[in-house]
């Protein structure tokens, strides 16, 4: 008996839609949660475990004895069925995980599908109208003491602000439409549910750091800058096709880590930095988790004059891992970690490189430039 309903579980798990994990598409999943009748993966398993046996109830497809009441539950249900259910109404906005994602957003989303119901009960969804307020915990710019701050987003306005004190003045006011907004549970290891904000002040990057002890409120926080993002796309491209805009929303940084950067003088030694590459914008800081970069590279097309090799420029001590990245005024020595990362980094670069320049990406260019100008004529080159 058992051996027959383990040989109709493999058969199950051919059809098309139970090859991937129902909730974070990863391949060949190993459970199924055998109420909701759907093929999951292992870490998803424990979400839909932590959820509790009222919502879902877990097994292994081999290591675990099932009942042939439940094989019959997974064959009339299955994941295609199930999507169409509980993903009737994810609005365009949302950012469906994929099996790499923070854990954070997996769980959030599985909270979101099955406990909530939010999919199929749209007024569930909190994130959706335009405006959204509470509190966060933000990491001080002088001290790094996280205090508590209200935030508050307003797409009509085209404002996320947070405040210092309530009913005073903003302390900041940033654009919606000129933020990005990415998780940061690696950086902030203490905070899993946190968000890194990055946005452009007088010419230059700033990032601002919050958490929320409530995985719920944060992953609310992030759909509702990306709802509000989407709202004012589609004021500004009204023929624009939902979906398209909806790859616009948020991104998260192609790569980030240490490497060694010489200064722009062929006597100038290695320095230590934190590299992130944010769209075309590449970041360095003497921390991870500054609040501004000490410079910002703008990395254009390759037919402007941008280029990325391995090696070092004549007269440039090789470090190891080397590689030149070459913009219109002057060539990076960088060295990374290893030769995976090396590569790595090259390989991002590399794309970055070949993707034709939008003009958003201009519009961001342009607000850097000025800022180099400045810097270069005042200080000497840091
Ligand atoms: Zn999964």
């Amino acid at each position: 008996m058992a051996e027959r309903n383990e040989k109709l579980l493999s058969e199950l798990l051919k059809f098309p839609g139970n090859t991937v994990c129902a909730d974070c598409s990863s391949r060949n999943p190993e459970y199924a949660s055998y109420n909701i009748g759907i093929f999951i993966c292992a870490r998803c398993s424990g979400v839909h475990r932590s959820m509790g046996v009222h919502i879902s109830k877990v097994k292994h497809l081999k290591l675990d004895r099932w009942e042939d009441s439940q094989v019959e539950r997974m064959k009339e249900v299955g994941n295609t069925k199930a999507k169409m259910k509980y993903e009737e109404r994810v609005p365009p906005c949302y950012r469906i995980p994929k099996e790499d994602d923070p854990q954070v957003l997996i769980e959030q989303w599985i909270r979101a599908k099955y406990q909530r119901e939010e999919f199929s009960y749209p007024e569930r969804q909190t994130y959706t109208s335009g405006y959204f307020s509470g509190f966060l915990m933000k990491r001080g710019k002088e001290d790094s003491r996280y205090r508590s701050r209200k935030f508050v987003l307003c797409e009509k306005d085209d404002t996320l602000k947070y405040f210092v004190i309530e009913h005073k003045e903003p302390k900041a006011v940033l654009r919606i439409s000129e933020l990005n907004v990415i998780f940061a549970p690696e950086k902030m290891s203490a905070y899993p549910n946190s968000l890194q904000i990055t946005f452009l002040k007088e010419g230059t990057t700033r990032h601002i750091y919050v958490y929320h002890n409530e995985g719920e409120v944060i992953t609310n926080w992030y759909m509702a800058i990306r709802c509000a993002k989407l709202h004012r796309l589609q004021v500004a491209f009204p023929s624009a096709n939902e979906s398209e805009l909806a790859n616009f929303l948020t991104e998260d940084f192609a790569r980030e880590g240490w490497l060694w950067k010489t200064g722009p003088r062929i006597n100038d030694g290695f320095k230590k930095r934190w590299f992130a590459l944010d769209n075309r914008k590449l970041m360095y800081h003497d921390d991870p988790m500054d609040a501004n970069p000490k410079g910002e590279i703008f990395i254009g097309h390759q037919s402007d004059g941008y280029g990325i090799k391995m090696g070092v420029s004549s007269g440039v001590k090789d470090q190891g891992f080397s590689f030149m990245l070459t913009t219109p005024d002057r060539i990076y020595n960088l060295s990374a970690q290893s030769e995976l990362d090396r590569d790595l980094w090259i390989e991002v670069l590399e794309r970055v490189i070949e993707r034709p320049v939008t003009a958003q990406d201009i519009a961001v260019s342009n607000r850097l430039v000025r800022k180099r100008t400045n810097a270069n004529s005042l200080f000497s080159p840091r």
